[in-house]
């Protein structure tokens, strides 16, 4: 498990010692992720409702805004644990282990 709740993180894994966060600031690269996805949602959920006219302006901007706030708190974790797996999977580390 990578997380004991919400947004507390462990340090190391349990079973193999592999420290998670490889140096200070190293989860800034999951920010990215996580606001490029948000992003991304949003311009195409936007755009959508500009072709089809589904919702009026004023609830679109309402519905983006609370999805802008929520969706990145939800997704958290999940860009945590991607970024971690980018990581590993391009600059793989074992030597981190002690
Ligand atoms: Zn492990």
């Amino acid at each position: 498990m990578l997380f004991l709740g919400w947004f507390h993180m462990r340090s190391r894994c349990d079973w193999c010692g592999l420290i998670y966060e490889r140096e200070p600031g190293f989860f800034l690269g999951s920010i990215y992720v996580n606001y490029a996805l948000t992003a991304l949602l949003t311009t195409v959920a936007y755009i959508a409702n500009m072709a089809t006219g589904a919702v009026s302006e004023k609830w679109m901007l309402g519905l983006l805004t609370a999805f802008c706030v929520l969706f990145p708190a939800w997704f958290f974790r999940y860009a945590r644990s991607l970024w971690m797996g980018f990581d590993q999977y391009w600059d793989p580390r074992a030597e981190d282990k002690d």
